[in-house]
């Protein structure tokens, strides 16, 4: 299995453009900076609102876990190659605790405010422009060869003022290769594909279009998160509840897999649902025809007939 698009991209490009293992990180100076108050902690970081005090700028300041350095080169490469690309989050500094030397990455900040009370808030042409926006950063990055693969509201910052997005936490993204088999452990359980949820290793870019469907759907039908899986295992069921067994089926037998064993006790023979049946009086102002024929494209099974970022933008849900 091949993405459809920029399949070849990090073939023309000097090797280390993508060969991270090989990256010499230029460390900045820690004392440059200050914490001033701390916004949140993920699985892999500690961060803080912080202030650059040689130009008295807002910065983020991501202090990191002990993880393996591999994971900490791919992140920093990755972020190198992305900066400046339109609605990625920009990457100030890379500088080291002296004493433990543990790696901080120093960030752009974004004024964000939480999705659980922006989204609620949203119109038609808010989903237009932000849905835009996000595409618009994930273009730039498959274009660049890179796949983010935690997309999810979380990793999505949007300051309404402004009315900027930025696409952050690149911990978990990886350059394409064809070819390639990938680790199906990424991305957070309600967001993940159903190409990791049945072990098909060579997944491409069009695994962020599927979590791209999850959130759309999400705002559309008020339903926050679209899938929620109590386990991996249950995540495929609750997708498969909505899209159908059938389908589930024909996806697995196109790429020669079989289910994996741990479903035969778990998964039921279910018919797909039929997208009008989520619509309510709570979010009947935001379904349209068009908006429902792009979430249905993206939540496909088969990840080859996904449309891809470019195609997503170019929808008719972004016209009307
Ligand atoms: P996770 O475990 O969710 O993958 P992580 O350890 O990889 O998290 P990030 O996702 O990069 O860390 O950051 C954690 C949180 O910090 C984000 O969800 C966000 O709320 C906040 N944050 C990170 N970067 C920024 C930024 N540039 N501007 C504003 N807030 C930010």
């Amino acid at each position: 299995s091949v993405a459809r698009t920029y399949g070849d991209v990090n073939k023309h490009k000097p090797q280390e453009y993508w060969d991270y293992e090989n990256h010499k990180i230029e460390w900045g100076e820690i004392k440059s900076y200050e914490i001033i108050s701390k916004i949140g902690r993920g699985k892999y970081s500690e961060v803080f609102q912080g202030i650059n005090i040689l130009n008295d700028k807002a910065c983020v300041i991501k202090v990191l876990k002990p993880v393996k350095m591999k994971k900490i080169f791919r992140e920093v490469k990755i972020l190198k190659n992305l900066t400046g690309g339109p609605n990625i989050i920009g990457l100030l500094d890379c500088v080291r605790d002296e004493q433990s030397k543990i790696p901080v990455l120093i960030f752009e900040r974004v004024n964000n405010v939480d999705y659980r009370v922006l989204y609620p808030k949203f119109t038609v042409a808010d989903i237009q422009y932000y849905f835009t926006q996000l595409l618009v950063a994930l273009d730039y990055c498959h274009s660049m060869g890179i796949v983010h693969r935690d997309v999810k509201p979380q990793n999505v910052m949007i300051d309404p003022l402004k009315k900027q997005l930025r696409l952050i936490d690149w911990g978990l993204a990886e350059f394409y290769h064809m070819g390639m088999d990938y680790n199906v452990r990424v991305a957070s359980r309600c967001h993940k594909g159903p190409e990791l949820l049945v072990n098909l290793q060579q997944y491409d870019y069009s695994l962020d279009l599927w979590a791209v469907g999850c959130m759309l759907a999400a705002i559309v039908f008020k339903k926050e998160p679209f899938f929620r899986g109590d386990s991996n295992n249950d995540q495929l069921v609750q997708i498969a509840k909505v899209l159908g067994t059938k389908d589930l089926m024909a996806y697995l037998n196109k790429y020669g897999l079989k289910l994996p064993d741990v479903y035969k006790n778990i998964l039921g023979d279910y018919p797909r649902r039929p997208w009008s049946s989520f619509v309510s009086k709570e979010n009947v102002h935001l379904v349209s025809d068009e908006v429902v024929d792009l979430i249905d494209k993206l939540l496909t099974y088969d990840h080859q007939e996904r449309p891809t970022a470019k195609e997503a933008m170019n929808h008719l849900f972004f016209s009307i």
